[in-house]
């Protein structure tokens, strides 16, 4: 349930509503925008109705939301989140741009990415030290080493990290180097791990889960936001469907419809939602077209001898050419990239 305030209500008039809820034994969510006040309740479906709060002094109307996912819905929080990270800010005009290798490989290789992607425009470095691989005899990726080999990127570079975490226990250690912790697609239904970066301040790249429905999705991402992170990015990232020419199919509908569902920003990551270095740039004009806050895109420096998703990945020029190719979609858009 959500109590808007009137416009001009006065502070001593949602203390006096704040105390209330209190008294009942309520949690509750303020979210004060530019024009209204709004009250979420989380109270159990049908404990408590409308009336109770209708007549309260400053109160325009009590609505009840149905949704499951409460703190992250639209309802709860009308205004779009930004996510602000050492001035890189998720959620407002500009489209923020996450690139790097699939995999860290060597201290060269992450390097190398690292200047490539600062130079073309890119403001966050991705690779992964810990790889959920379908196979356990593919690459792992390189773990701690790993880490290390990102931190010395950023020192050299100042690009944010972004990075995946494959286990609760991991979360001090990746929160050590990484400026966003990456949650994969294999670990969207993963809720210690949830719960797990939901208990630390550090901001979250949530994957859509390749069989989850855009409700799972978002209950995912309450499972983070229920234990005291907001600081939430839902990453669109491909579903299975029967279709083969394309890794997965990326679901870009799930743009928009997210923007009305959620306050969250939004990623879509053109590399893993086709599988195909060629469908990077169109689909990515897509996705901004359609309202992305950001991308993450696959780039390597030879990706030819890429451990893990060469065939996904863009090289220099092309990523170049990439960020080049973005700019007057993102215009038509009223955005700019990065
Ligand atoms: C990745 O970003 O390299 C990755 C493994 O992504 P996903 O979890 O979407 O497959
Ligand atoms: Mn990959």
């Amino acid at each position: 349930m959500i109590i808007v305030m009137k416009p001009n209500a006065k502070s001593t008039e949602i203390s006096r509503i704040l105390e209330e809820v209190e008294n009942l034994g309520l949690k509750y969510h303020l979210s004060k925008g530019k024009e209204k006040t709004i009250i979420g309740l989380l109270a159990k479906r049908s404990t408590l109705s409308p009336e109770h709060f209708e007549v309260f002094s400053g109160v325009e109307e009590v609505v009840r939301v149905s949704k499951p996912y409460k703190l992250t819905c639209r309802e709860f929080h009308p205004e779009k989140s930004i996510i602000r990270i050492d001035g890189v800010n998720f959620g407002e005009q500009s489209i923020v741009v996450m690139a790097g290798p699939c995999a860290v490989e060597s201290q060269e290789q992450i390097l190398e990415s690292a200047f490539i992607v600062k130079e073309a425009g890119a403001k966050i470095l991705r690779g992964g030290a810990f790889k959920p691989r379908t196979s356990p005899y593919s690459f792992q990726g390189l773990k701690e080493q790993g880490l290390e080999f990102l931190a010395e990127a950023k020192a050299q570079t100042g690009l944010l990290i972004v990075t995946e975490l494959i286990s609760p226990e991991h979360v001090h250690l990746v929160s050590q180097v990484a400026d966003i912790l990456q949650i994969g697609t294999r670990n969207m239904h993963n809720y210690a791990l949830l719960e797990a970066v939901g208990n630390c301040k550090k901001p979250v790249l949530l994957k859509r889960g390749m069989m989850a429905t855009l409700e799972e999705f978002l209950m995912a991402a309450e499972y983070i936001l229920s234990q005291g992170n907001s600081k939430v990015i839902l990453c669109e990232r491909g579903i299975r469907t029967f279709e083969k020419y394309t890794r997965n199919t990326l679901d870009i509908a799930a743009v928009p419809l997210l923007n009305q569902l959620t306050h969250l920003p939004i990623c879509v990551d053109p590399s893993h939602g086709t599988g195909k270095r060629e469908l990077i740039l169109p689909v990515s004009r897509a996705a901004v077209a359609a309202g992305t806050d950001s991308l993450i895109v696959e780039v390597h420096p030879n990706p030819e001898t890429a451990l893990s998703d060469g065939g996904q990945s863009l090289d220099a020029k092309e990523f170049t050419q990439f960020m080049c190719d973005l700019k007057p979609i993102a215009k038509a858009m009223n955005r700019s990239m990065g």
